[in-house]
């Protein structure tokens, strides 16, 4: 019966240093859904992860997230409030093991039980991991980096999981199984997730609702439903 968004961004806007980004961005993720974000390269969808994320500061507007407005939280207590990013290309640490990588998700469970527990619930849910945990993450394959990536961020028990682009550099087969992967996670996890993709066709066959972005603005907002019968996003984005 919860009738607060999980996250409610408000009229935001953002840019670099003088230059505009985002214009007046208003939309409300849904507690326990899949959200995509879809729009043309440099719509400003990394940018709104990032001003969400608190990597980049608002110029104006308000990032409400479970009712309490962020906007003025740095990265580090969003992420203890639940929010948690997965940056474009996953920016793993090559040199480091997946295990490491993954023990660096939650370093504030410390290095006890609760990091042990976490990581058998994790390598549970990607056994792909559980065989590679001591290989240089380096050493993954693309899509291998790509769920080590997401299981990082699962680390910290999120209820917030936002994702940039997760498919980049992935064969369809391999978006496909990380897609899957991540809807699983939303409907075990009680998880909600806002992604970003360029493969709209797939990302709108998970999701349950979707945003359009153009310019830095928001040009159309429904279900995903309705943006896979509609003609101009048919003809945009999924080459039809
Ligand atoms: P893509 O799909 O190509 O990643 P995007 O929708 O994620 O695109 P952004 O990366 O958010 O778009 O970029 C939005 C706009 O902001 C672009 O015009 C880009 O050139 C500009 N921009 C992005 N990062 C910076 C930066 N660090 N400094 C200055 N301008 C930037």
């Amino acid at each position: 019966q919860q009738t607060v968004p999980m996250l409610e961004v408000r009229g935001l806007s953002t840019g670099y240093g003088n230059i505009p980004v985002l214009h007046d961005v208003s939309f409300e993720v849904p507690q326990g859904k899949v959200t995509a974000v879809i729009g043309a390269n440099g719509a400003g969808k990394t940018t709104l992860l990032s001003t969400i994320a608190g990597l980049i500061p608002a110029t104006s507007g308000q990032l409400m997230l479970d009712g309490t407005d962020i906007s003025r939280t740095p990265a580090a207590s969003r992420t203890a409030a639940g929010l948690a990013l997965v940056p474009e290309g996953g920016r793993l640490f090559p040199f480091m093991t997946v295990r490491e990588n993954l023990e660096l998700g939650a370093y504030s469970l410390g290095r006890d039980a609760g990091m042990r527990q976490r990581i058998a619930e994790i390598c549970e849910i990607f056994p792909v991991l559980a065989e590679r945990q001591s290989q240089m993450a380096g050493h993954l394959s693309g899509g291998e980096r790509q769920m080590c990536a997401v299981a990082r961020a699962m680390m910290s028990r999120p209820r917030l999981l936002m994702l940039d682009e997760p498919s980049v550099g992935l064969s369809p087969l391999m978006t496909e199984r990380l897609l899957s992967t991540i809807s699983d996670l939303a409907a075990s996890e009680a998880l909600t997730v806002v992604i970003v993709e360029q493969r709209v066709t797939e990302v709108l066959a998970m999701a349950e609702l979707a945003h359009m972005l153009d310019h830095g603005r928001i040009m159309k907002s429904g279900t995903a439903g309705e943006f896979r019968t509609d003609r101009m996003i048919q003809e945009t984005y999924m080459g039809r």
